[in-house]
């Protein structure tokens, strides 16, 4: 597996994602889901919103936003908005980051980010809540 894997072209951690949380802990069913996903670069598909809609990335031209010389373009700050306020997460902040420290350093960051500190775990991010232990935290609010 690639390093790359779980850092989405669009500042996501793919590690937190529910899709992908779900379908690594074989939770899917249980919780009522039918598709699970292995990571934007895996998957190779038009998971966030973004892509299907944007030619770059489709094409592969860049390997993440900050590398676009419209960076960051409408879509990007809509979905950035989204996020900040549904999830407290950052994507446009992810992605300057990314950019400052590199993928293998950012990810590690996010791992640590998204370990429960209950339980050693992981942690969703779109649910909010340690898949191994139930603890309900999302560690981007103090
Ligand atoms: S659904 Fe999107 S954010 Fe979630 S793991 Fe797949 S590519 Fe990543
Ligand atoms: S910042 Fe650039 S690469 Fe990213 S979605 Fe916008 S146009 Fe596409
Ligand atoms: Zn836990």
């Amino acid at each position: 597996m690639s390093e790359k894997n779980l850092a989405a072209p669009c500042g996501i951690y793919c590690g937190a994602c529910r899709q992908y949380l779900l379908s690594k802990k074989g939770l899917l069913e249980e919780r009522g889901y039918k598709q699970g996903c292995k990571g934007c670069r895996i998957r190779n598909k038009n998971c966030t919103f973004i892509r299907r809609d944007c030619p770059a990335l489709k094409k592969r031209e860049l390997e993440f936003c900050y590398e676009c010389e419209n960076f960051p373009c409408q879509k990007l700050q809509k979905i950035d908005s989204y996020y900040q306020e549904k999830y407290s997460v950052n994507m446009i902040g992810n992605l300057k980051r990314l950019e400052e420290v590199g993928v293998k350093k950012w990810l590690q960051e996010q791992e640590k980010l998204y370990t429960c500190p209950k339980c050693g775990g992981e942690i969703c991010v779109h649910d909010a809540e340690c898949y191994d232990c139930g603890n309900k935290i999302n560690p981007n609010i103090e």
